[in-house]
């Protein structure tokens, strides 16, 4: 029996996959290189951790980490791209505070457990949120409904949905048409894939799954939306002054913005977005074939909205749960257990997880079934 940490450590094959949902696997390279320059970065004879954010090493670091990322994305030159504070629930709070009053009203698409988060924060700030619940059931499986169906208000200050629901494993693979500006939780699917940022007033992403470190965000926006902040703004949390200030207002969190750097360098190496694009629809497409396949695992959400990103599936036979997680932990494939809110399992494969992982899991599930399907 695996029970202490120190165990599992021991215990673990030279080969494991990773498939948590958050803090998520980093790409290997980019720990390699890391631990490489800990004690040592850029020459400076110390680490990156031990340098103020002000020094002009540290901040070559900082612009070379926004233009890749602009490169990346290609991100147009309207946009501000800031590293904030506070993950992706941070954010949840600064969003309603920097772009709207107190007494605005808000559009929030409601698809999962994390839009549902962000509405619950944002009412705090501004009085009428109107909570659109959009998830509806279609040949039995859990679906968006139609965008002609949302209760849209054309006065809102803006439009906040979640492209991909990390808990659910709920995905909308279109960017809704609203006429107000849209505002984007992409916490586990930004550089998953190419994107036209210009169809968005605001991306935002906390940075544990697909870009780093946790309590660390990124949000890009649209430059004309710095200006309509609440009078009082936590100012670590303003978007205007983070901006102005190269987000460099107070100490920023220098390890995580150093990570992110090297990501983004790592997804430029593997051959940017295109490249992840193609890697992870692979991957999803193996795993989901294998669900579909088979009557001992499952996944009931409509093939339209399901997540390429973290992929839930239940056990026909739910009391295998436990020997499925001990013997899928014994051969490597580790974190599988689905979130407390869901139960069963999932599997969250962002960037870093390699092809290899996907198979792995597959032939896994595959002997799994043979050994124990009735
Ligand atoms: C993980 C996640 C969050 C929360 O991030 P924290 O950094 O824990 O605040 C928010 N939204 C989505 C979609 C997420 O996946």
């Amino acid at each position: 029996m695996i029970t202490t940490p120190q165990a599992r450590t021991l215990e673990r094959k030279s080969v494991v996959y990773n498939f948590s949902a958050g803090p998520a696997m980093l790409p290997a390279p980019v720990l390699k290189k890391a631990q490489s320059e800990l004690i040592n970065w850029r020459g400076l004879g110390i680490s990156v951790m031990e340098i103020s954010h002000r020094d002009p090493v540290y901040l070559q670091m900082t612009e070379e980490c926004e233009q890749d990322l602009r490169d990346l994305m290609s991100i147009p030159s309207n946009y501000a791209v800031l590293f904030m504070h506070g993950g992706g629930r941070g954010q949840f709070s600064a969003l309603p505070q920097n772009l709207a009053k107190g007494d605005d009203q808000l559009d929030y698409l409601n698809t999962g457990i994390w839009s549902d988060y962000a509405i619950r924060e944002a009412k705090k700030y501004v009085r009428q949120v109107n909570s659109l619940n959009v998830m509806g059931e279609e040949d039995g499986l859990k679906c968006v409904k139609p965008q002609a169906e949302w209760q849209l208000n054309a006065n809102a200050a803006y439009f906040h949905y979640c492209p991909n629901e990390t808990v659910d494993g709920i995905a909308l693979h279109q960017v809704p048409e609203v006429s107000v500006p849209v505002v984007a939780d992409m916490s586990s699917v930004i550089l998953s894939e190419p994107l036209d940022v210009s169809k968005f007033g605001v991306i935002y992403a906390g940075a544990q799954k697909n870009i780093g470190p946790s309590g660390f965000a990124v949000v890009i926006i649209r430059k004309d939306l710095l200006e309509t902040q609440q009078e009082r703004v936590c100012t670590v949390m303003n978007y205007k002054v983070q901006a102005e200030e190269k987000s460099l207002y107070n100490t920023p969190n220098t390890f995580a913005w150093y990570l992110a750097a090297e990501v983004f360098k790592w997804v430029k190496a593997e051959g940017g977005l295109a490249a992840m694009a193609e890697l992870n629809q692979r991957k999803s497409a193996l795993l989901y074939e294998c669900v579909d396949n088979s009557r001992f695992y499952r996944n009931t959400i409509h093939g339209r909205n399901r997540s390429k990103m973290n992929i839930p599936f239940q056990l026909a036979d739910e009391s295998l749960n436990a020997q499925f997680l001990k013997e899928a932990e014994a051969e490597g494939l580790i974190m599988l257990k689905g979130h407390r809110f869901v139960g069963g399992m999932r599997a969250s494969m962002y960037n870093a997880m390699p092809y290899a992982g996907a198979q792995a899991l597959v032939d896994f599930m595959t002997r799994f079934e043979k050994a124990y399907a009735k």
